[in-house]
């Protein structure tokens, strides 16, 4: 039995038994091409030190452990609700301040990108807002929105720095997000480094790019708290040769790759993400499809974030395309200034009742493929439920499974059992 796991967290002591499930999607061998082979029924789960420890047909791990509540063991009564492993939001701009709800008046009222930053919006106002907050308040507030995106499920999430954009700022929302990492009780944390995320007030692209890869790379490599980095590669914005500066800076420096490509138009992002073979390119809206299969075919994920176009009102990727021709994907919220939600099941009811999407691969692309771009601290297997994964899981309000992508307006988790401990919703 490992003694897990999670090293930033203090460990549960207790063994947990989850039994009288509904139905259990464990997810173990989701690729074979038959999902039943994904689902079980009653099953029963034994958790002990916040790692999967059995999985097990109820009736015998009763047997074992008796239906009584002892010293040793709880016992989690899940009523013949659904069980599906925990969330995983793999991309989340997680951190930042101020608040641009008046933009969107703003946009009805026909004012352009320009006149919005003229007027004070955009970007800059939250680079404005972030830099003028203290690492104590961005961390208050990280808090307030991992408390919001565990009550939806999600038990892990990506987070990005960069909205600071300048190497003091940037650092301290990496630091920021480091302290956020080691609390107890809230999802764990994937650290990514964004600081190529638009240039500063004052500064071009050009000028900026030779700044990251001068000192601002430099100082995220001696600080050591990012994992990965990610650059907003798009015309306008990071070109296909700055952006490639950039990555192999990273790599040279130890960071796993990301990349944000081809939001507004192919701008050659998809490109580049096969030729570094980055771990995920997200929002791919114009990435060609020959573009997407070789990207497939060099192991690189696309995430799609249904948030986005669902916020500023434009339409869908062709998710029937992308689930036709099997390319790998993952869905993520992309919460921002702009597009304001943590709920991956909102995610899933995007495509599920708006694009598509079968609801089995909606799932999947928030728990086991997530977890394929976005690892456990621990170091340990998640997104499935299988001996030896974190003990992180779903229990549903339904004894349907796939009642988890049909609730966008709350969320359709009953409780959720964090790297062992169990919290029950309130409803
Ligand atoms: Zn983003």
């Amino acid at each position: 039995m490992p003694l897990f796991f999670n090293p930033l967290h203090p460990l549960t002591i207790v063994a947990t038994v989850v039994h009288n499930i509904g139905v259990l999607v464990h997810l173990d061998g989701a690729d074979a091409s038959n999902d039943e082979e994904a689902i079980a029924e009653d099953m029963a789960i034994v958790v002990n030190r916040g790692v999967i420890e059995q999985v097990a047909p109820s009736s015998e791990v009763v047997d074992e452990y008796g239906m009584e509540a002892v010293e040793e063991h709880i016992m989690f009564d899940a009523g013949g609700r659904a069980v599906v492993p925990g969330f995983i939001d793999t991309h989340t701009h997680l951190l930042w301040a101020g608040d641009r709800s008046q933009e969107v008046r703003w946009r009805h009222e026909g004012k352009s990108y320009v006149d919005i930053a003229q007027l004070g919006g955009g970007i800059a106002s939250t680079v404005a807002a972030t830099r003028a907050s203290t690492p104590q308040s961005l961390f208050f507030r990280g808090v307030d929105r991992m408390k919001t995106a565990l009550r939806s499920g999600t038990t892990h999430m990506e987070a990005k720095s960069g909205y600071g954009l300048s190497t003091p700022s940037e650092l301290d929302l990496l630091n920021t997000m480091d302290r956020l990492n080691r609390e107890s009780g809230l999802p764990s944390l994937d650290i990514t480094w964004m600081g190529a995320h638009d240039a500063p007030p004052g500064a071009t692209i050009s000028e900026y790019t030779d700044a990251l890869l001068s000192d601002q790379l430099p100082a995220v490599l001696d600080q050591g708290i990012a994992r990965s980095m990610d650059v907003f590669c798009e015309p306008g914005w990071f070109s296909v040769e700055q952006t490639s500066d950039l990555l192999t800076a990273g790599k040279k420096g130890g960071l796993d790759l990301r990349l944000h490509v081809d939001e507004f138009t192919n701008g050659g992002g998809g490109d580049l993400a096969v030729e570094y073979r980055v771990q995920t390119a997200d929002h791919a809206y114009h990435t060609p499809l020959e573009t997407r299969m070789a990207m497939t075919e060099a192991g690189v994920n696309t995430g799609y974030l249904p948030g986005t176009p669902y916020a500023m009102g434009d339409a869908f990727p062709n998710m029937s395309e992308v689930v036709d021709n099997e390319l790998h994907f993952t869905l993520a919220t992309d919460f921002n200034p702009n597009c304001q939600t943590l709920s991956l099941p909102f995610m899933g009811s995007l495509m599920v009742q708006r694009a598509g999407v079968h609801p089995m691969e909606a799932l999947k692309a928030v728990t086991c493929r997530a977890a394929a771009t976005s690892p456990h601290p621990s170091g340990l297997e998640h997104g499935v439920i299988r001996e030896g994964a974190v003990a992180n899981l779903n229990v549903l309000a339904s004894p349907h499974w796939e009642s988890w992508s049909l609730q966008p307006s709350h969320s359709p988790v009953w409780s959720t059992m964090l790297e062992g401990e169990m919290i029950q919703h309130v409803r």
